[in-house]
């Protein structure tokens, strides 16, 4: 089960991500995560991304595609893995096509850009866990600390509004055009392209993938 989540930043791709490596025993591969990863580790990979990400711009095909390419031949995708953040560009796609890398569904979580920039201007984070808040829709119960450990929450280098607008536009310039590359995909097998509607509760949405995906 080879599943491709497509959908601007703050579309809810990490929320489904999670439901679909459970209800799939696959992995997640996200190659935001990745990135991030690579940063804090202030490695090659990271230094070479820090500045493209922190500016909303997407990093150079050429610095993620030898790395998602390898990360499918481990072995916990022998099964599967479900890829969130990838591709981002056409030409991701076509190298990964040219991989003999299989695709058997990809997902477009649908959300009006006004939606998107309310979502990502509002979320913080706690650095240590990962775990994210949202000062409207999901506030931590002292404003601006994490719930569990009291540490201060941070604001996304890349969330603050004029990134976020960026980002969006380079999705819609860059990745958007990924709907149809899937939809007219010639070589075989094709993939199932299916799309929901984000904005729906993340229960719902979780229901509706179940129903589609089988
Ligand atoms: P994300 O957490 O998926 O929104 O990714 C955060 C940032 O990492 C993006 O704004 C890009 O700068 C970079 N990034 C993540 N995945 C990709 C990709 N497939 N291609 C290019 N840049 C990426």
């Amino acid at each position: 089960m080879n599943i491709i989540l497509l959908g601007a930043p703050g579309a809810g791709k990490g929320t489904q991500a999670n439901f679909l490596k459970s209800k799939f025993n696959i992995p997640q591969i996200s190659t935001g995560d990745m990135l991030r990863s690579a940063v804090q580790a202030n490695n090659d990979l990271g230094i070479k991304a820090k500045q493209y990400m922190d500016s909303g711009e997407l990093v150079p095909d050429s610095l993620i595609i030898d790395l998602v390419k390898l990360r499918v031949t481990q072995a916990d995708c022998m099964h599967g893995f479900l890829l969130d953040g990838f591709p981002r560009t056409i030409p991701q796609a076509e190298a990964m096509s040219d991989s003999g890398i299989n695709v058997d569904f990809v997902i477009e979580i649908d959300v009006p850009d006004n939606v998107i920039i309310e979502r990502l201007s509002g979320r913080r984070i706690h650095p240590a866990s990962g775990r994210v808040y949202h000062i409207k829709y999901d506030p931590p119960k002292r404003d601006g600390v994490d719930n569990e450990t009291g540490d201060p929450l941070v604001i996304r280098d890349d969330d603050v509004e004029e990134t976020i607008i960026k980002r969006l536009k380079n999705y819609h310039d860059q990745t958007e055009p990924l709907v149809n590359f899937y939809a007219n995909y010639s070589k075989d097998p094709k993939p199932k392209s299916l799309k929901v509607n984000g904005t729906a509760s993340p229960e719902s949405i979780n229901e509706t993938l179940k129903d589609l995906l089988g």
